[in-house]
């Protein structure tokens, strides 16, 4: 096997990159001064860096590679299809044997009778997708008031104009004129950041219970869909009260609403089930997928559609596509990434072993002065930096400024978590053993004592 090699030292690469790539979710000049990392290998859940440097990837990259790096065949697979069919689309009346395969695999993964896939090429494409599926889904059964979309505060659902706007993120609508018409937003279940004295339980059912009174307060006859992550993922690894999601599903049943889970991040193994939707018992008309269907080996997204919806859209002509809808490669690269998951039992290596050690050594994070909460299920987890773990008071300083702290004594630990604020974040591959979760929590724990004590000698430890 030829390698790929660096033939530049760290700092000209850096230079480069700074010169002519713009980075997402970055300021540019900023980076510049620093210069970016050079990852150049990976292989587990260890990264490679330009200067040699093992790290270990406890984001799973972006929260995608479920399998773990390095798997050759993957590689194999996407060779094999490059040579065999390496591309063609499904617009006009065709359609190609990775498209069938990975459609039907889908349908039996998904639960009820989530039975149709329309692909795109990752999450927020597969979400613009379904604006304009569910709008024209009742536009064909004659109702077509039914037009606007409930999401949420501080959800995520992508960066494209469409998704972007139906996340609840702020800083993104603030940039580009979002968001688009026919979006409206009920609160997240944020306890630990909006619940002040309140039960954790009784607050997710008031916060559940905003969505009736937008749907009462819109009309029923306005309102096409409700769509949310089952638990939020770049918003802090928010993990709902027990009491939150069934609450919501009954809501919905109550109402004449399509339900949409976004289970880019919590698809595919994440929380110890397939999806989400069977850990928390919701029954979605739509499940949005992406990041760990190919196991970020190839970008590929889609949405997976009741019977009853694909039934009501195969009258019309859906006016709608992408050009690697169902790409070749990355569809026989998420079959393999789906047949490894099986063969290996990944789902119960999550469910049986990864996920409770984890739980037991990251709720005991609980316990370092810096920690106002360590929330976790199944393989994404988060600790909420404060300080004063009492009252859980956010910090003086500007939000994110003891987090960016944090993440850098991660980075210098070898260590990848990432900061939402002043969160702590993770989402680690799903093949973690008992071994490499000791490795992270070790990591972890010197990173937030570090974090500890930089905080206060540049005497930041102090309460809003
Ligand atoms: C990452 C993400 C998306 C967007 O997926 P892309 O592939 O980056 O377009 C959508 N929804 C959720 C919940 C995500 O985490």
């Amino acid at each position: 096997m030829n390698k790929i090699t660096n033939h530049l030292p760290t700092k000209e690469l850096q230079a480069l990159d700074a010169a002519h790539h713009m980075h997402p979710f970055t300021a540019n000049g900023d980076l510049a001064e620093r210069g970016a990392r050079v990852i150049t290998r990976a292989s587990g859940v260890t990264l490679t860096d330009s200067d040699g440097i093992k790290i270990m990837d406890a984001m799973a990259g972006l929260w995608c590679v479920n399998i773990g790096y390095g798997r050759e065949e993957l590689a194999e697979v996407a060779a094999r299809q490059m040579r065999e069919l390496p591309y063609y689309n499904t617009f006009f009346m065709t359609t190609h044997v990775p498209a069938i395969a990975l459609a039907k695999k889908l349908a039996d993964l998904a639960p009820g009778d989530l039975n149709h896939v329309f692909f795109s090429g990752g999450g927020s494409d597969a979400n613009d997708t379904n604006i304009r599926l569910v709008r024209t889904y009742w536009a064909q059964k004659g109702k077509p008031s039914k037009q606007v979309i409930i999401s949420r505060h501080n959800a995520y659902h992508g960066s494209s104009v469409g998704s972007a706007s139906l996340g609840g993120m702020t800083g993104m609508h603030a940039q580009g004129g979002l968001p688009i018409p026919g979006i409206e937003y009920i609160d997240q279940p944020h306890w630990y950041a909006e619940g002040g004295d309140s039960d954790p339980e009784e607050f997710g059912l008031e916060r559940a219970r905003q969505l009736e009174a937008k749907i009462a307060d819109l009309g029923e006859e306005n309102v096409a869909a409700f769509i949310a992550e089952p638990v939020q993922g770049a918003g802090g690894v928010v993990i709902p009260p027990a009491s939150y999601w069934p609450e919501i599903q009954r809501i919905c049943d109550a109402h004449e609403i399509l339900l949409i889970a976004d289970e880019v991040i919590t698809g595919f193994g994440r929380t110890g089930n397939w999806f989400a939707s069977q850990t928390y018992g919701i029954r979605p008309d739509i499940m949005t997928i992406a990041k760990g269907l190919s196991s970020g080996y190839a970008p590929i997204g889609g949405s997976i559609v009741s019977d009853e919806i694909a039934a009501v859209m195969a009258d019309c002509e859906f006016a709608h596509g992408y050009t690697y809808s169902a790409h070749p490669v990355s569809a026989a690269v998420a079959l393999e990434n789906l047949r490894i998951m099986e063969e290996e039992k990944l789902v119960e290596h999550v469910r049986d072993v990864a996920a409770p050690y984890l739980k037991e050594k990251w709720e005991a994070l609980a316990d370092h002065p810096l920690v106002g909460e360590a929330k976790i299920v199944g393989m994404m987890a988060s600790v909420a930096l404060t300080p004063d773990k009492a009252t859980r008071a956010a910090f003086a300083s500007d939000p994110g400024t003891v987090g960016f702290i944090c993440r850098d004594r991660c980075f210098a630990n070898n260590l990848i978590m990432r900061h939402v604020g002043d969160r702590m974040i993770i989402a680690p591959s799903l093949i973690l053993t008992r071994d490499d979760i000791d490795t992270l929590i070790e990591r972890a724990t010197k990173s937030l004592d570090e974090t500890y004590a930089q905080v206060k000698a540049k005497g930041l430890l102090v309460a809003k």
